[in-house]
């Protein structure tokens, strides 16, 4: 647990309490990602996310979002700068008894056999074998309301269905951290709103921290508490906005004069920042 002095000035006195600050589950500082064939894919980025923080990357195609992605989950190393989890590097993850998952955009699912077994393989990679393995992925399922397609095979299930199984799969190894790079970028809009509404659920209710990557506005206003903006060529973080907004949100929310608000400033901010690309 972090702790930080605050202090307290009063006429005659100077006195310090202590405040309690959530521990940073991500930090990057001065992270850089140049490719070996010389791309340059992120230029020197720095930031934090609390542990239990929602977060949205923003940002059009080729500005980084999944190389960060990808560098937080340790399946790319930074050219440069620093990447700790829960203040460590990425690679000591495990013996802090930490975990993530990773949801790509597809739901990338083995096709031949059920999605009761297509979860299980997630805790069987972790060596959760037997009785043990069943009750968690019986969990799992039920979280995403999934229990009755058990055993269904995926071609068998919508492309909403499909994802939900991805997302149970990511879920049922109970991990700190969840990594999502635009999981609902193949869906229809409804379907898509649905699964946004399902995931704030399921994040408040498991005490995640959340990485979300998309390009669109509106999904990172309704999920976020904070969205980090990025800008491509070189591919870099231009701003970041802080949704104020209570949860749990509504379908209203979408229809309030503060969501436009919200999507308008982010609106221009990328923009801009393609604007100045062009010049
Ligand atoms: P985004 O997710 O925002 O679309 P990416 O992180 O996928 O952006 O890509 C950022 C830049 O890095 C792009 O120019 C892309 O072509 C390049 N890039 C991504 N992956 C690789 C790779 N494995 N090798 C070389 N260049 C890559």
């Amino acid at each position: 647990m972090s702790l930080a002095v605050k202090k307290e000035q009063s006429e005659q006195d100077v006195r310090f309490s202590v405040v309690e600050e959530p521990m940073p589950a991500i930090e990057l500082l001065s992270t850089e990602k140049i490719y070996s064939n010389g791309t340059r894919a992120l230029l020197p980025v720095d930031l934090k996310v609390k542990q239990g923080e929602f977060v949205t990357l923003l940002g059009p195609s080729g500005c980084g979002k999944s190389t960060l992605l990808k560098m937080v989950a340790g399946l790319e190393a930074p050219s440069d700068g620093r990447l700790l989890l829960w203040r460590k590097p990425v690679d000591k993850l495990a013996s802090q008894n930490r975990s993530l998952s990773f949801v790509f955009q597809e739901a990338s699912l083995m096709v031949w056999t059920t999605v009761r077994k297509n979860v299980r393989l997630a805790l069987e990679l972790e060596g959760v074998k037997g009785e043990e393995a069943e009750k968690r992925v019986d969990q799992a399922l039920e979280l995403v309301g999934l229990s009755k397609f058990a055993d269904a095979l995926p071609k068998e299930l919508s492309g909403g269905m499909q994802m939900r199984v991805s997302i149970a799969r990511g879920l049922v190894v109970n991990p700190d951290l969840l990594l999502m790079d635009e999981p609902f970028g193949a869906l229809d809009e409804i379907t898509r709103f649905k699964l946004d509404s399902e995931l704030l659920d399921l994040w408040r209710k498991n005490g995640l921290t959340v990485v979300f990557v998309t390009h669109s506005i509106h999904e990172a206003v309704f999920l976020s508490q904070r969205v980090v903006v990025m800008a491509a060529r070189p591919g870099r973080i231009i701003d970041e906005v802080k949704i104020d907004e209570p949860f749990p949100r509504s379908e209203d929310f979408r229809l309030t004069a503060k969501f436009s608000e919200y999507s308008m400033t982010l609106h221009r901010l990328l923009s801009k920042a393609s604007v100045e690309e062009d010049l």
